[in-house]
């Protein structure tokens, strides 16, 4: 199939258009000086339609409400998922709402203002969650698509493709800032006869374990990826090379001394190790490359090693 302009849609053209058919209702807003709750719930759906986003989901509604009720601040809470948004500086009087959805909780809302809302506003309150009930929910859905696409699901830890969007930042960040950066391409060593001798469950546990103990190694701002299989990378921001080799040598320790067991048999793990810092001529790929071949360099110089530029 081609793409033409009839069955393609322009998100941005679709929001300029919107704030433009908005205008006309805002002008006799004005004028009319307090606008129907039917104009509010049209206005609002129509601009919860232009994103996915969370946090734009919640500006737009606070922005919407603000003026129609008064309201100083709106918080969302996601206590689970740690999500905590803030719009405005909190009032005295407070109103908060739990929303679910088919037996789903979706978070609780809570509004803010100095002067007491009366039964009126809580009533209009109540009608305009209504219209943020959907949005909010297909919100919360993309978040969790945009979260699973970047994590690896057996370890939690970031994916390939995040490990790709993260190494540009990085890279990006040394070259504006003029700080190094360092990469470790870390791949456990004969992995194959863990799962061939204890089976692929062990194996999973095994990987979960390392990743454990690779985290343990690291500070919080340091990144761990999955590249696939039994290979992992990861991330030293504003680190130099003699650094970064010292953050190798603690993780290839602390994986050869991990206490790992299976069916109350010891198993041994040990896992060979590149590391590379960033040379001024090369991009992401060519030291995500480099770093790959001097982990493979440490597997040819007898496995749990670390090899080095
Ligand atoms: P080397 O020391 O040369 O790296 O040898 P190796 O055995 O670690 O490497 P090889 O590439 O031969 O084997 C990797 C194995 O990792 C083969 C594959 O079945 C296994 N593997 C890949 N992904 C997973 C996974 O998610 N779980 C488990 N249990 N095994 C996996
Ligand atoms: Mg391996
Ligand atoms: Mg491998």
């Amino acid at each position: 199939m081609t793409l033409t302009q009839g069955n393609t849609i322009d998100f941005d053209s679709a929001r300029l258009k919107l704030s433009e058919s908005a205008a006309p209702v805002a002008i006799a807003a004005a004028e009319a000086r307090q606008p129907s709750l039917r104009t509010v719930q049209d206005d609002l759906t129509r601009k919860l339609q232009t994103t996915l986003e969370l946090d734009r989901i919640l500006e737009i509604f606070f922005q919407e409400l603000r003026g129609f009720l008064g309201l100083d601040c709106l918080e969302y809470r996601l206590e689970g998922e740690a999500v905590h948004h803030r719009i405005g500086q909190p009032g005295l009087h407070r109103c908060s709402y739990r929303m679910t959805h088919a037996g789903s909780f979706l978070g609780e809302v809570q509004f803010s203002r100095r002067k007491r809302f009366n039964e009126a506003q809580l009533m209009a309150l109540e009608t305009l969650l209504g219209n943020l009930l959907y949005p909010l929910r297909n919100a919360l859905l993309y978040r969790e698509a945009v979260f699973c696409a970047h994590s690896d699901s057996l370890t939690g830890v970031g994916n390939r493709l995040a490990m790709d969007r993260a190494l540009e930042r990085e890279v990006k960040l040394s070259i504006r800032n003029r700080t190094c950066l360092s990469l470790l391409v870390l791949d456990i060593d004969h992995f194959k006869q863990i799962n061939d001798t204890h089976g692929h469950a062990c194996g999973d546990a095994a990987l979960k374990a390392v990743v454990n103990c690779i985290s343990n190694c690291l500070r919080g701002v340091d990144d761990v990826f999955r590249m696939g299989g039994e290979e992992f990378v990861i991330l030293l921001g504003d680190t130099g090379a003699r650094e970064a080799h010292m953050v190798a040598e603690r993780i290839r320790g602390a994986i050869a001394e991990m206490q790992f067991e299976n069916n109350g048999l010891s198993i041994p793990i040990t896992a060979s190790i590149g590391v590379a810092t960033r040379r001024l001529d090369e991009g992401s790929r060519e030291v995500l490359d480099r770093c790959d071949k001097l982990m493979y360099a440490a597997k040819r110089s007898g496995r749990n090693r670390i090899a080095t530029q």
